[in-house]
């Protein structure tokens, strides 16, 4: 039996599935920051990936019809390829291999099984990029904190009668297999038993709804992320072009320079410690006075920034001591 399934806990999004469809437990495990799935298959160039899933599709329909064995196999090869690109083809690839390996010389093809599946895989070319036009103005309407607002289950509601949505551009819900279960030692969670994509989506989307959760694009990299932590947060924290560095680390630090830029208390200490930073090369000073009086200065510069002393007084004090 083929199995898989698909969870949240806390800030991390959790794929398993039975990779060999014969277990019946999951043996492989993908971990992925919240969300992550689902934004990254809206930035997946499904126009690209057109060609070779009508090939796939073609190739499958021949397994089924004529019991054309060679081209079940090429259709897997094919799927194999793809399933590099993102998780959700993953699942995909290994619900059709599942199948493919379980067609033994009595097996029936042609089952109403074999043929949703085969539905399902014709019209992944038109379906793929609908569901992300569908993705993108659920963000619009309910779950982007810029163009709907900071309260997703009000947004929700306004743009829903009762399964139905509102925008016919909008998202729709449909029942979707989840459990419910310990996903990890004192913490339990509804679980997705699925691997269909519009599933993994219609989950993510609810998922965010009920934990209040908005998205926002990166003032950094401009690509969607979701807000776990505080509404406020401008920055993704994904590495900023394979750096050690994130986002948010890289947002936070300009955010501080250019505060500090603006700042005159803060100029008039750089521009004296500049002066007498320069003293220690001419030798007028030691390294040690230099640091005995950044360290004075640094305490005046707090007195200052707490309003003990006045900017005057501050610049005063730094051109006598
Ligand atoms: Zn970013």
């Amino acid at each position: 039996m083929w199995y898989a399934k698909m969870y949240f806990s806390e800030k991390r999004e959790f794929f398993q599935y039975d990779a060999t469809g014969t277990q019946g437990v999951p043996n492989v495990s993908r971990e992925l920051p919240f969300l992550e799935s689902l934004l990254s298959f809206l930035e997946l160039d499904c126009g690209a990936l057109a060609p070779a899933l009508r090939q796939i599709g073609e190739a499958w329909n021949r397994l089924i019809a004529e019991d054309d064995r060679q081209a079940g196999t090429n259709a897997m090869v094919e799927l194999a390829q793809l399933k590099q690109r993102h998780i959700y083809l993953e699942l995909l690839y290994v619900r059709w291999y599942d199948r493919f390996s379980r067609m033994g010389a009595f097996d029936n093809r042609g089952s109403e099984e074999d043929r949703q599946m085969l539905d399902e895989l014709l019209s992944l070319p038109e379906q793929l990029p609908l569901y992300q036009r569908r993705i993108q103005r659920f963000f619009e309407l309910v779950l982007d904190v810029d163009s709907a607002g900071r309260d997703p289950q009000q947004q929700a509601s306004r743009s829903y009668l009762y399964d139905a949505p509102r925008d016919p551009e909008l998202f729709t819900f449909r029942p979707i297999p989840l459990s419910f279960e310990p996903v990890e030692p004192g913490r339990c969670s509804p679980v997705l038993y699925s691997g269909g994509i519009r599933d993994m989506i219609d989950y993510s989307l609810r998922s965010c709804v009920e934990r209040d959760i908005t998205v926002r694009r990166c003032k950094n990299c401009g690509r969607w992320f979701p807000q776990t932590g505080r509404v406020s947060a401008e920055y993704c924290e994904r590495p900023v072009a394979q750096g050690e560095q994130t986002c948010r680390e890289m947002g936070a630090f300009q955010q501080w320079t250019k505060k500090q830029s603006d700042d005159p208390v803060f100029k008039a200490y750089r521009k004296e410690y500049k002066r007498r930073f320069a003293w220690i090369k001419a030798g007028r000073v030691t390294d040690k006075e230099f640091y005995d009086w950044s360290k004075r200065a640094r305490e005046k510069k707090a007195e200052c920034d707490s309003g003990i002393l006045s900017l005057e007084e501050f610049t005063a004090w730094l051109k006598r001591s």
